[in-house]
């Protein structure tokens, strides 16, 4: 059995759907509730927003122009990828129907919401899973945390606990049929290597089935940027970053799909770390290296969490 080092989207729809998938990202215009209280001290919408996304369109438009722009041909098949903001700060009754509309599409093979563990409505998760069973599609949850320390939530400005987090992913996992992805952030200024790996195993042993990692980047005109002018915001190189996933991947169970490793933020609004280098390179670099120090994902992770200790 060949196995890959990394169990990456594309390897998991390979295995899964017998093609790579495409991910469409569509905005339903919902603001987050956090701004209201200053907002994540790194956040500004406009750096994760692709090129084809006009949030005045309708969500038919969305699609046809993610089709156009994204899948260009090379994919078939879709997520539909609700990143933009919270979208599940809408109520569940107004919500319902839009997702059902995205899931009507035949080339949808579902959605993933990205969302805080804060913004889970008590009757979210049911009505959430009643949709993608009826329609026989899939839905990924990915809830933010970033880290599972209070010191790092509280910098962050994030306004939600760990507590919240687990208390979201115990409702989610009780409904059933709704899989999880889990947002960290590696680099969070005065975070120890110890830290950011007890996070990782943290969350890899809670039954979740994805995580997506990348390192902290400053953005233009935040808060983090304020900081980071005043000196007080260290960044990780490129060769301390790739470091520390070869530290941490390890830790992370073989069956949890990891759906990034990168950062990708608009390079006009991009202040540091600039490492200048495409994700391609970037990801081929790694896999280098993993083979060079025959390391793979799952190889120290905690058994019981479906992992091969040894490459087939
Ligand atoms: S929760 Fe997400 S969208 Fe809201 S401010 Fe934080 S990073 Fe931005």
């Amino acid at each position: 059995m060949n196995l890959p080092r990394i169990r990456t989207f594309s390897h998991h729809c390979r295995e899964r759907y017998g093609q790579t998938v495409g991910k469409i990202p569509l905005d339903l215009g919902i603001p987050c509730p956090n701004r209201s209280q200053g907002g994540c001290l790194y956040c500004r919408p406009a750096s994760f927003t692709p090129f084809s996304l006009r949030t005045a369109d309708s969500l038919a438009e969305q699609i046809r122009r993610g089709k156009q722009y994204l899948l260009r041909g090379r994919f078939s098949r879709y997520f539909a990828y609700l990143q933009q903001e919270t979208p599940t700060a809408m109520a569940t009754d107004r919500l319902m129907p839009l997702l059902a509309k995205v899931l009507k599409d035949a080339d949808c093979l579902g959605l993933i919401l990205s969302t805080r563990p804060d913004a889970i409505a008590a009757d979210l998760p049911e009505a959430l899973a009643k949709l993608v069973k009826c329609c026989g599609k899939q839905c990924l949850i990915e809830l933010g945390l970033q880290s599972i320390h209070p010191a790092s939530l509280e910098l962050l400005n994030r306004n939600h606990s760990y507590g919240d987090f687990l208390d979201a992913v115990r409702r989610i996992q009780a409904a059933g049929t709704l899989q999880i992805g889990v947002h960290l952030i590696l680099g969070i200024p005065s975070e120890t290597k110890a830290q950011m790996l007890a996070t990782i195993r943290t969350v890899g042993n809670l039954g979740i089935q994805a995580i997506k990692l990348h390192h902290l980047q400053v953005i233009r005109e935040t808060a983090l940027h304020t900081l980071y002018d005043q000196g007080r915001v260290p960044v990780l190189t490129l060769a301390g970053y790739l470091e520390l996933l070869l530290e941490l991947l390890p830790h992370i169970p073989a069956d949890i799909t990891i759906h990034r490793l990168w950062s990708t933020a608009h390079p006009d609004l991009l202040v540091a770390p600039r490492w200048q280098s495409l994700t391609g390179p970037l990801s081929q670099q790694l896999h280098r290296l993993m083979e060079e120090r025959n390391l793979w994902q799952g190889q120290l992770a905690d058994a019981g969490c479906g992992l091969p200790k040894e490459r087939g």
